[in-house]
């Protein structure tokens, strides 16, 4: 009989050896919100595994901005919270049981956490489309609860082997660079190609990061605030420009104006014809604009700042110049192993864009000083799970 195919998986070693004594037990402490800027800490039962699971004990959680909305208006969108929801969807940890059709990974394995945790059967998961998954779930949205715990059971397919050279820190924040790498994959090739990228704060600084890291000839910052631009051309950027304000009585039309401060811009940047790529992270209205304006004909726009959810579209110079405009949502099969390869490969580097870190006791304490950071060069809080 032969036996050569399929392949068994290869059994190996788990990353980290655990003590006898480490068996899951004691507390599972979970950050709950349980309405507008009310947080609260819950001791809840260590979750159970299906066969397909695994039980994570978790280490580290970054908290962005759609966990600052959930703190702060109880909800993001038409995804109001009706029950308590525990936060969270950043999360990084250390494999601890794994259930009896497991073999990927071993207890032991340190582990980023995957937040979406798709049907698999529906026409766009079978296509590998998960992020449009219609019944999809993901972490910390309703009614799904997220990570900001201690002890999180997930299935193994979710849980992503992160090299032992990254701390826990870092690991935190992978879920974001897998963000970031899902907006350069919609954008196609970025090797020497000039890309703006709107809006400094971690998504924008993330997207500089992976696209220099794929070769882009220029990598231009275009924030409001000059903090961050000075922190994005320190950090990824080539190059960077306070986004200017438009006058209130302007005398030209919007378009004009626009034409005449890109023109200006691309003299500055030595870049003929305009920009090749566009990375829309800040949502704003003048930003969308003005990166139509600053794109060259057949250039490329990928809109993944989530701002109004109406705005007033340049459609003209989108016909005339043949733009590509796309979207982009969350991330997709292999965007967490392509993140974590450029961090295994020290093409990107996490380190710069953590300010802070948080014991998950004082997770409250962590929102309410990134409501008072809104905007500032204050980038990235990560939440130490077992603190
Ligand atoms: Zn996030
Ligand atoms: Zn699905």
């Amino acid at each position: 009989m032969d036996t050569s195919w399929p392949h068994l998986p290869i059994r190996r070693k788990p990353t980290l050896q655990l003590d006898a004594d480490d068996t899951p037990m004691g507390m599972n402490m979970n950050v709950v919100l349980t309405g507008k800027e009310t947080v609260v800490l819950e001791d809840r039962p260590i979750p159970e595994i299906g066969p397909n699971d695994v039980l994570v004990k978790v280490m580290s959680t970054g908290i962005c901005g759609t966990d600052l909305t959930y703190y702060l208006k109880g909800g993001v969108g038409s995804r109001v919270i009706h029950k308590p929801l525990v936060l969270g969807h950043e999360s990084s940890g250390i494999v601890y049981k794994c259930g009896k059709n497991v073999t990927d990974v071993l207890p032991g394995d340190r582990v980023a956490m995957e937040p979406a945790l798709p049907c698999r059967t529906c026409r766009f998961c079978r296509a590998g489309q998960f992020n449009y998954c219609a019944r999809d779930k993901y972490f910390a949205t309703p009614p799904t609860d997220g990570s900001l715990c201690q002890w999180y059971a997930l299935p193994s397919v979710n849980a992503v082997k992160i090299p032992n050279n990254l701390s826990w820190e870092e690991a935190g924040c992978i879920q974001p660079l897998a963000i970031a790498v899902q907006i350069a994959r919609r954008a196609g090739s970025l090797t020497h190609k000039s890309v703006a990228v709107f809006g400094c704060g971690p998504l924008g600084l993330l997207c500089m990061a992976v696209a220099k890291a794929c070769g882009a000839s220029k990598v231009i910052a275009f924030d409001i605030d000059q903090g961050r631009i000075d922190f994005a051309k320190k950090y990824a950027a080539t190059d960077g420009f306070v986004s200017p304000r438009r006058p209130q009585n302007l005398e030209t039309t919007i378009m004009e104006w626009n034409d005449k401060v890109s023109h200006d811009m691309l003299v500055e940047l030595g870049v003929d014809g305009g920009l090749d790529v566009v990375l829309e992270c800040s949502g704003a209205e003048p930003a969308l604009q003005l990166g139509i304006s600053l794109l060259r004909p057949g250039g490329t726009f990928v809109a993944a700042g989530m701002g109004a959810p109406m705005t007033s579209f340049p459609t003209l110079e989108m016909a005339a110049k043949e733009l590509d405009i796309r979207g982009s949502l969350r991330y997709t099969t292999g965007c967490f192993e392509d993140g974590i390869d450029l961090l295994e490969r020290g093409l990107v580097n996490l380190k710069p864009l953590i300010s802070k870190t948080y014991p998950l006791s004082k997770t409250e304490d962590a929102f309410k000083a990134r409501k008072v950071a809104q905007g500032t060069s204050e980038i990235k809080i990560v939440i130490m799970n077992q603190e």
